[in-house]
């Protein structure tokens, strides 16, 4: 039995995100940025869905829970962290549970620090992770609520994920980062070449993900802390992992 996967957008930058189990015929979206979009998809595919998996309690991730709930009687799951500030949440999960969608098992990982509870599920099965705003391609979440400590060991956990896992980002800032990692990192090829293969899919109007975790192991800078060339480019060749994580995340907020 398999597993379909829909991207698509909505709002200006999200990912609205539909997965179907093509064995027990059961559909769920990952978060519900927008109303209009999912339930479009949902009419394309003549899918109903079932359930909707929350990554976080941002609005740009949430705000059609409600409204989606109500007319499908969805079940949302969500993270037990931040549970309180979910909307319509009937189950709270957290490290190492896992839910099913039919015959597709999905595994809860927390990875705080974007916000406190934002979780991350990771499908085995398919070698599918949805990080949501932990990565991003090139780049990653701001540390709004954690700390740099924080957000850098769910990066790290996110890491021990097969090379060949593909990653469902929240959104599409891939050229922007693109230019952040190109300024700490000019002499790395596989980035440069990233840059022009990103820059090339929007000028077709196509998204530049999902990435995969070999790709992102490749070309973004806030998993490359050990590399001699972004410790150079810092001053801080004697840091810390989770300093130099740090010390570029305050760049990128600060980046034009
Ligand atoms: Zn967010
Ligand atoms: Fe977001």
């Amino acid at each position: 039995m398999g597993l379909v996967i829909d991207q698509f957008d909505c709002r200006s930058d999200n990912f609205g995100v539909l997965i179907h189990d093509t064995g027990s015929g059961l559909t769920a979206a990952i978060d519900a940025p927008e109303e209009a979009p999912i339930r479009a998809r949902l009419a394309e595919r003549g899918w109903r869905l079932d359930h909707i998996f929350t990554t976080h309690h941002h609005i740009d991730h949430v705000e059609a829970n409600l409204p989606l709930k109500a007319s499908f009687g969805c079940t949302i799951t969500g993270p037990a962290g931040e549970s309180e500030k979910i909307p319509g949440i009937d189950r709270a999960v957290s490290e190492g549970d896992t839910i099913t969608l039919g015959g597709t098992e999905i595994e809860v990982i927390e990875t705080p620090g974007h916000t406190l509870g934002h979780i991350t599920f990771w499908i085995p099965s398919a070698k599918v992770a949805f990080v949501a705003d932990t990565i991003f391609s090139m780049g990653c979440g701001r540390v709004l609520e954690g700390t740099m400590e924080m957000m850098w060991s769910s990066l790290e956990k996110l890491l021990a994920l097969p090379d060949e896992t593909a990653i469902y980002c929240g959104h599409e800032y891939t050229v922007a980062n693109a230019k952040f990692a190109l300024s700490v990192e000019p002499g790395n090829a596989a980035l440069v070449k990233r840059d022009a293969d990103v820059k090339r899919l929007r000028q077709d109007g196509k998204p530049t993900l999902p990435t995969t975790m070999a790709l992102e192991k490749a070309t973004n800078p806030f998993l490359r802390v050990n590399e001699p060339e972004i410790r150079a480019a810092l001053g801080l060749e004697k840091a810390t992992p989770a300093e130099i994580f740090g010390e570029l995340r305050r760049r990128k907020d600060n980046f034009r």
